[in-house]
């Protein structure tokens, strides 16, 4: 696998893998670890099968990806191999996205937010990472024109909800010249690290006590964390966007009895399979991105469009026994974006 230290040389798109740590609870109930990452490239996942005379036996699935790292990587050597190399792409006017896919407990939220903790300790991940990186840049004469706003919404069942003004429904709209805006949605200019943090915090507390939050439910709805680079002008020159995906399992709720967690389910089934469409036009550099098939895609229109759009995907995934065909449905999932 190469490393993009230069994010002109960043392939437009990047799918790797990782691996979480076994949890304490795993542990003591003695869990099996089944996944094991060949590093840089292969992840083999054995999966215990049974035969009609029900001998058991272990099948094994060899998947091969842009990179894959096991549950030794920190969040700091993850971000220097995989989301750096984005950062220095925004800086040269991309449009750069980074989403986190996965099954609820794969470790998407470690990755991008880092672990839960008070500020002061806090293992930062990659929207921190990120953003320490972005200020380091800033401060280079050439770009003393410009400025950095950052937005930060929900999308459950098919609506947006600002997540910076209490959670508010916010409508996304295409103008006569096709790009989507959303109308209202707030954009709040930061200046520090700190500061980033700040509103980050600010968003979260609104994303559980927000008027219309009786619904929510982090692994139920994608988080989008937006960064954008504004001439003086209000000119976009360029934007980083996270998406912390809804868990992937909950896709499969869509066949479920209950009629409430049918209706979220078939929409995170459908803007999962459009966002998988939208990333494979992207390489192709298809005229047409089916952009419209989900509210998620629709949103992330621009970042699908162009030469200059990079988007590493990156496969979160359990190591036990128990979460295996959760584990091989992403990897499968990843397989095919690629
Ligand atoms: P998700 O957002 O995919 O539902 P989380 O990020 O909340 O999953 O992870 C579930 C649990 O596993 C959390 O307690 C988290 O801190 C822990 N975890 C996930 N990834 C790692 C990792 N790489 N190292 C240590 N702990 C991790
Ligand atoms: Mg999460």
């Amino acid at each position: 696998a190469d490393s993009y230290i230069d994010g002109s040389k960043l392939p437009k798109i990047r799918v790797v893998v990782r691996k979480r740590p076994m949890s304490q609870k795993e542990i003591n109930k003695n869990e099996q670890d089944v996944v094991e990452c060949f590093e840089p490239q292969t992840v083999v996942v054995k999966e215990l099968k049974e035969k009609v005379d029900l001998t058991k036996y272990i099948e094994e699935h060899h998947f091969v990806f842009d990179q894959v790292f096991d549950e030794a990587i920190s969040n700091q050597d993850f971000y220097v191999q995989v989301v750096q190399p984005l950062v220095s792409a925004l800086f040269l006017g991309s449009k750069v996205t980074c989403f986190a896919y996965g099954q609820t407990g794969s470790g998407k939220t470690h990755t991008m937010m880092g672990p839960p903790g008070d500020s002061e300790h806090k293992i930062p991940g990659m929207y921190l990472l990120a953003a320490n990186d972005i200020f380091a840049l800033m401060e280079d004469d050439s770009m003393s024109d410009f400025s950095v706003y950052i937005s930060f919404y929900e999308i459950y069942c098919g609506k947006l909800y600002d997540l910076l003004n209490g959670r508010k429904l916010v409508h996304a709209r295409e103008n006569a010249s096709q790009k989507v805006k959303i109308m209202g949605l707030t954009e709040a200019q930061i200046t520090s690290v700190e500061e980033t943090m700040e509103v980050i915090d600010f968003g979260l507390s609104s994303r559980t006590t927000g008027t219309t939050a009786m619904n929510s439910d982090s692994s139920r709805s994608h988080a989008v964390l937006q960064i954008a680079i504004k001439q003086d002008n209000g000119k976009l020159f360029g934007k980083m966007s996270f998406i912390d995906l809804a868990g992937s399992e909950r896709g499969a709720d869509a066949f479920d009895s209950k009629k409430e967690t049918r209706m979220d389910g078939a929409e995170i089934n459908k803007s999962l399979l459009a966002l998988k469409e939208c990333i494979r036009a992207l390489d192709q550099s298809k005229k047409h991105t089916p952009f419209r098939g989900s509210k998620l895609t629709m949103v992330l229109k621009d970042s699908f469009q162009g030469n200059k759009c990079k988007t590493v995907m990156v496969a979160n995934i359990g190591p036990t026994i128990s979460c295996c065909e959760h584990t091989l449905n992403t990897l499968r999932y990843a397989d095919r974006v690629k």
